[in-house]
C-alpha cells in the first residue's frame, strides 16, 4: 500500500460520473462553510448535495464540523439520503445524509 498524494488530474478523465461538478459543487460548499465561519451561534449549515447528479442541488443539512471532518477524507463525498450511485460505496450514514466514496481506485 503506497501513501502520499498522487493528483488524478492528469488522467483524462471521461466517465459517466461529473467529477467536474463535484469539485464546483465542493467549492460552493466551501465556502458555505466560510461564511459560516464568520456567523456567530450557527453550527449547522446547508451544504449542496455532492451526487453525481449535475441537475441536484438537493441541500444537506450537518454541522459544520462534521463537513470539515468529512471532506478532510479525499474522495469522500456529502450526499442527501438516496442520492449514492450503484458504483460508490456508503462510508458513513448520517442524520438525512450519506457520505459516498467511490469503489475504484
Ligand atoms: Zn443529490
Amino acid at each position: 500500500m503506497t501513501t502520499g498524494s498522487s493528483s488524478p488530474d492528469g488522467r483524462a478523465a471521461r466517465e459517466s460520473t461529473d467529477w467536474g461538478t463535484r469539485s464546483l459543487l465542493r467549492a460552493v460548499n466551501e465556502q458555505v462553510t466560510r461564511i459560516g465561519a464568520s456567523a456567530n451561534g450557527q453550527i449547522e449549515f446547508d451544504y449542496v448535495c455532492e451526487c453525481a447528479d449535475s441537475t441536484c442541488f438537493t441541500s444537506v443539512r450537518l454541522p459544520r464540523s462534521e463537513y470539515a471532518r468529512i471532506t478532510a477524507t479525499a474522495g469522500w463525498f456529502v450526499v442527501a439520503d438516496g442520492h449514492g450511485m450503484p458504483e460508490e460505496h456508503v462510508v458513513e450514514d448520517g442524520p438525512g445524509y450519506l457520505v459516498v466514496t467511490r469503489e475504484s481506485d
